[in-house]
């Protein structure tokens, strides 16, 4: 496995693929990884000839007062990890090399982000569309791989590369879990063993929602209500919002169309901020 920092060798490397008719899958992430992220390196390998799993915490994504110092980094355990794992090319740019002194352009896709984590978040998907952009550029793939985790950020991604006409086909990969249902996440890596506890309420909260649904209830606020209510068993957790849209647009429903549903939940865990959602 190849660790690559500069945005010329991995364009060096890009080419050599090329001229040697391989296709090149990219599993973007911010590092401190774990299997939610290899099983999308796991996705890449079987659709392309070589994987490049990207390791770069965005700063442009993060708003001033978000958690970019404390985001959790390991890179010494990420390569362990992608090596055992049969990744190709490990890119770890430096701030510096994505975003040189004096860089200037943004990008903004308009609908699908604005609700929910783009008004909870002002400017986060303008650094996550920016960054993708120019990563995408970069390592061309012909596949890139995200996580159903953090679904709107996959709506989004997918609605930029249609506007766009990106040549990249997005891959989606469904939400790795752990025993008790919490979705892995590297902010997890923040959690004190009683938020830890805790924060399995996310899980059983959207369970919860999707039980109402399953019996045939219809009514989205009815559905909220149940999802607050699970959530407010712990006094650790301040809901951020709970949301039903639909996966595509991510516009709010009226009522609940069986299949094309999502209950989206944010929470503060104390100082740490958790997302999941589940289609239901
Ligand atoms: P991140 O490093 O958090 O930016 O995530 C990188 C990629 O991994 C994104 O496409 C995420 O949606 C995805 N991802 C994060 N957590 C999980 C999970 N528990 N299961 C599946 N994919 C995930």
């Amino acid at each position: 496995m190849q660790v690559i920092q500069s945005i010329e060798d991995m364009r060096a490397q890009v080419r050599q693929w090329q001229a040697a008719g391989r296709t090149i899958g990219c599993v973007p992430t911010m590092g401190a990884l774990h299997q939610g992220h290899l099983s999308l390196v796991d996705l890449a390998k079987a659709q392309t000839d070589v994987t490049v799993l990207t390791l770069f915490v965005n700063p442009t994504q993060f708003g001033p007062n978000e958690d970019f110092a404390k985001y959790p980094r390991d890179e010494a355990g990420d390569l362990e990890i992608c090596r055992r794992r049969g990744v190709d090319v490990v890119f770890a740019p430096t701030n510096e090399a994505i975003y040189p002194k004096g860089y200037s352009t943004y990008l903004n896709e308009e609908a699908v982000s604005e609700g929910l984590e783009g008004g909870a978040r002002p400017g986060h998907f303008r650094g996550v569309c920016t960054v993708l952009l120019l990563l995408f550029n970069i390592v061309q793939p012909a596949v890139a791989v995200f996580g159903e985790k953090d679904a709107q950020q996959l709506a989004v991604i997918r609605k930029m590369t249609r506007d766009l006409r990106l040549p990249v086909e997005i891959v989606p990969g469904p939400t790795i879990r752990e025993p008790d249902g919490l979705a892995m996440s590297s902010r997890n890596r923040n959690l004190n063993p009683h938020q830890r506890k805790e924060a399995a309420l996310l899980y059983q909260s959207l369970q919860a929602g999707k039980k109402l649904v399953d019996s045939g209830i219809v009514q989205v606020e009815r559905i909220m209500a149940e999802v607050h209510h699970v959530l407010g068993r712990s006094n650790r957790l301040r809901v951020n919002y709970v949301s039903i849209v639909d996966p595509d647009t991510f516009r709010p429903l009226k009522r609940i169309e069986p299949g094309q549903s999502l209950i989206c939940v944010a929470a503060w865990l104390e100082q740490v901020r958790l997302i999941d959602n589940l289609r239901v």
